[in-house]
Order: structure tokens, then sequence, then C-alpha cells
């Protein structure tokens, strides 16, 4: 199988042959990790990811190294860490935000069903030299001034980009037009209006590390050519990251990379993948129509999203839609309920627990080695579930060894996308309950155990017990005897009110009884309060 990738520096696809075999290295610019995540930085991730299977594929699981960077420097990050713990020190206040935001950007990506990468270093443990000898930013700015590529100049560290005679071939932006078109005054410092920051200074109330240019930080570009040397060496295979990337981040981090080196190149293949608008429009916040991952994870499956995001290629631009949600989640739906009724035989697949891949039908590979065709790729999934419909016995395990491959279903959760059904005896839930039944089994899915106990929670109090079997099946049962907590917790401060304590134990205990736990604490004003929370 002959792999081709489309290389943004050669605008042309290219057969794809790696440097080394053993060794396929990867490059994706990660997020910064100031806020939550929004569907248009998934794609990336998930297009990626479906590489990084089929590099696995085709060169073995141990063969392939994907770095994928957490730029957690940045001013975005700065300004969010001083609005959200005015109270912290800067550097404790900025840990928070990149710890809390990095754990729900792997929440976000592992329920859309990407693996994770070899590699995932985060910028700030590559700004000093390091006890491991492995690249860094400081030594790497060092290196491009004693060749000549950079100076000092107003406080900062620029590149010099008049000192490489190829700069601007990855965006096609020539050096001469940037000077004639430069619309902005050249800043004084600047011995050229395109030379960029590799460091700058930082004052008291910004984070920065004592280096040879005095308290500064670095520059966002020269991240990456740090933390890709680190893990690839100076030259490696494919470089990717959104459309919005090329100019200036890739083109600079080229720029940095190979003059500080003295390479040719800094990797082999370039991959750009094209923007995500929603319903039409540019995403924005002030459009009302801006979307986190985490957000649309509490309406839809993981595993709908990323089948949705695949179905157009990555190269052209997506439009996002309701409409085009609610047809990949009935096609997935369909393809789940077939494999279910011929469940018996995924027993034996089960790789998901070993990390060890399915292997998939040689017209899937065709399609994601032709620069990941992955439109063509649901096109021939279909031609495999129309062989199952037809009752061909082969197809039901090829199907499932496909969608387990491409992380779009799991053999051992295909009750996941049916719809609950009734316990027996019970009685049929109003169309509310119906509703919170959906999100719960979505919430189960998507591994956010919180969400799926509140669900839990507010179903029981409207006298609907529910259960989630391993599968993904939900059952569920009307008991009509709905639990009014709020009501007893009322009761029970009226209770503690009069100093009847032995009325407020045994309510306490009758909730305990049901699994119901209660808080006691204070409001703003001092006065009693009780929160109550689901045991474990
Ligand atoms: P950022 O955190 O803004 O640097 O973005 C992280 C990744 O998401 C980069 O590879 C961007 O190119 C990509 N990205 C951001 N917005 C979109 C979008 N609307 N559509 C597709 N990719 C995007
Ligand atoms: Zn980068």
């Amino acid at each position: 199988m002959d792999l081709r990738l489309y290389d943004t520096l050669t605008r042309q696809k290219k057969p794809f042959a790696p440097i080394d075999p053993h060794n396929v290295r990867m490059y994706v610019c990660g997020p910064t990790v100031y806020d939550f995540a929004h569907i248009g930085n998934a794609r990336p991730v998930i297009v990626f990811d479906v590489l990084f299977r089929l590099l696995r594929h085709l060169h073995g699981e141990t063969h392939v190294t994907y770095v994928r960077n957490i730029t957690d420097v940045d001013d975005k990050i700065n300004a969010r860490a001083v609005r959200d713990f005015p109270n912290l020190p800067l550097n404790d206040a900025i840990r928070q935000v990149t710890e809390k935001t990095t754990a729900q950007f792997h929440a976000d990506v592992k329920a859309l069903g990407c693996l994770p990468p070899t590699y995932e270093p985060r910028a700030t443990d590559f700004v000093l030299p390091r006890a491991d000898g492995k690249a860094d930013m400081v030594t790497l700015i060092k290196q491009l001034i004693a060749r000549g590529h950079a100076y000092e100049a107003g406080g900062e560290v620029l590149f010099d980009t008049v000192s490489m005679p190829d700069y601007g071939q990855l965006s096609g932006r020539k050096l001469e037009d940037q000077q004639a078109g430069a619309r902005v005054a050249v800043e004084a410092h600047k011995k050229n209006p395109a030379d960029f920051v590799l460091w700058k200074q930082s004052s008291d109330e910004e984070p920065g590390w004592d280096s040879p240019w005095g308290r500064g930080r670095p520059g966002w570009h020269i991240e990456c050519s740090a933390m890709s040397a680190a893990y690839l060496g100076e030259v490696f295979d494919i470089h990717g990251g959104g459309l919005d990337l090329i100019f200036p981040h890739h083109e600079n981090e080229i720029a940095q990379s190979r003059c500080a080196h003295g390479t040719h190149a800094m990797a082999n293949i370039w991959m750009h993948n094209g923007f995500l608008q929603v319903e039409g429009e540019k995403m924005s916040k002030s459009l009302g129509n801006f979307f986190t991952i985490n957000e649309l994870l509490a309406d839809w499956h993981g595993e709908v999203l990323r089948f949705n995001m695949l179905k157009t290629h990555y190269r052209s631009p997506i439009d996002w839609t309701v409409s085009a949600l609610n047809e990949s989640k009935r096609e997935l739906q369909t393809w789940a309920n077939a494999l279910e009724n011929t469940e018996g035989m995924f027993r034996s697949i089960g790789q998901r627990a070993t990390g060890v891949l399915p292997s998939p039908s040689n017209a899937i590979l065709e399609a994601i080695s032709d620069d990941l065709n992955t439109s063509q790729m649901v096109t021939e999934l279909r031609s495999i579930f129309s062989r199952l419909r037809s009752g061909d016995p082969s197809a039901s395990v090829e199907l499932m060894q496909n969608l387990e491959f491409l992380g779009l279903l799991r053999s051992d959760q295909l009750a996941l996308l049916n719809p609950y059904h009734v316990g027996s005896g019970g009685r049929l839930a109003s169309p509310e309950t119906k509703h919170k039944l959906d999100l719960l089994q979505i919430a189960f899915a998507n591994g956010n155990t919180a969400l799926q106990d509140k669900l839990t929670l507010e179903l029981q109090k409207a006298g609907v017990t529910v259960s989630i079997f391993e599968n993904g099946a939900v059952s569920y049962e009307v008991t009509g005897s709905a639990i009014d907590i709020d009501g007893l917790i009322a009761a029970r401060a009226a209770a503690r009110a009069r100093k009847d304590f032995k009325e407020s134990d045994r309510i306490r205990d009758e909730l305990a009884a049901m699994g119901v736990v209660l808080k006691d604490g204070k409001d703003a004003s001092g006065n009693p309060t009780t929160m109550w929370e689901i045991a474990r």
C-alpha cells in the first residue's frame, strides 16, 4: 500500500518515504491551554489521529513517534490566570489554569476516540537547558545568534529574516512583498518588518526565566522548534496543524530550525487541515455559534462527532451543522444495531484493552492512503455495510474491525448508540425523562461521570431508576414513587431549626439508604445550607 500525502511546501501530493522506517516521526502543533478547546481545534486532533493509526498499521505500532505539544506559556494564559485566580501568586495561578485546561483537553479528545500521542511535551519544560540534554529554546536561540541569524535589539532577541535567502517558501510570501506591503510602521528596533520575536523581556507581573538576555519568555514559534528537535531530531517526516498556522507559525518554525541546525528542511511533508465553520458562518463568540468540544459532548456521542468530522476530506472546509450531526448519528446507530445482533463474534477482537489495533480492509487502507481520503473511506464503509445487510457472513466482522481501527465504534460497547429499553414491568417514561435518558447514555459513553451522576440523580428524583451496562445498554424503570430530595432536605432543615435532631438524623439516614449523601455548610451570609450528591 503506497501512502501519498499532500505537501503544503511543494504544493503536490507526494509518495511518503520515511527517513527511517523503524522510526516514523510526526509533529503536530497542540493547544494553547487557556480555555476549553472548541470543535475547530478538534479537527487537527482527529485528522492526525487517523494518520497516526495508519502509520502504525503500515510501519508497526512501535515504529511511529507522534509528538503533540502543549503550549503552556502565552499571554492569553497570563490574562486568564489574573482574571480567574486574582488572589494567588502568578505562577500558582498560571499552573491552575494550565492544569485544569490540559486535563479537560485530554478528557475531550479521549471521548473523540483519539489515541494519546507518543509524547506530549509542555513548552515550559523546554525553555532552559535540560539535565537530559534534549533540545531547548535558550540553546536554540544562542545557536541562531552565533550563526548570524538572530540579533538582540530593544530588549528582545529577533530572528533576522534577511539572513535566510529562501525565507517564506511555505506560505509563498516573499520578503520583498512583505516590505513593500507593510502597512504597520516598522517597530524601530527591527531590521526588517518580517523579523519576529525569539525572546522577549518579562515584567515582574509576567512569567519569566533567567536567560543570557535577561529575565524573559520565549516567542511562540521557538517552542515548537525546540520540542520537535527534542523528540524527533533536526529533520523529521511529517509536520501538521491547521491552515491558519502556515503563516507565520510554521514559516517561522522552519526558519528557526533550519538556520539553527544548518539543514535543508525541518520536515519532509507539511500537512494542513482546512477550517471548520458552523451552520455556514465563521465560528465566533459574538455570533453565538461557538461550541466547545465539551459542550457538544453533552449532547452527542464522541463517536458521532468523530464520524461527522471525517466525512469531509481534511483539506476541504467543513460546515458543521446539526442536521449533518443527526445524519451521522443515525448512520452509526444503524451500523451499531446491525453489528450488535452478531455481537458474539467480536469477543475475540477485544484489542482495545491491549492497545493493538484491529486490521482494516484493503479498500479502507487504499482510501486513507490517498492523502487521507476519509470521504472515500466512508463510501467503503457503506459498501461493507450493504454486504452485511444482504447477508454476507464475513461482512460484520469486517465492518467491526474497520470501525474499531478507525476509532468509530468499540466492539465491547455496541449498545452505546441504542435507544434504552424499559425494565420489566416498568411504565413508559415521559418525553422529558426520555431526553434525560438520552443525555445520560451519552454522558456514560463519553466518560463524563460528573454529568452521569447528575442525570442519574435527577431521574431518581423523578422516580426513574436507571441501570447502565458495560456494553452501553441502558434500561430504566418508572417506579412512580418519586423521591422528593429537596422536600426531605427542607424537612430536615426545619427539624434542625427546632432542635429535633432525632428527626433530622432519621431523614439523613433515609436519604443515605437511597444513596444520597448530604453535605452541610454555610452560605455567604452564614446561614446553614445543605448540598447533596450521589454516594460512590
Ligand atoms: P490554537 O489553540 O488556536 O493554536 O489552535 C489549535 C489547533 O486548532 C491549530 O492546529 C489550529 O490550526 C486549529 N484550529 C483552530 N481553529 C480551527 C477551525 N475553526 N477549524 C479547523 N482547525 C482549527
Ligand atoms: Zn507549532
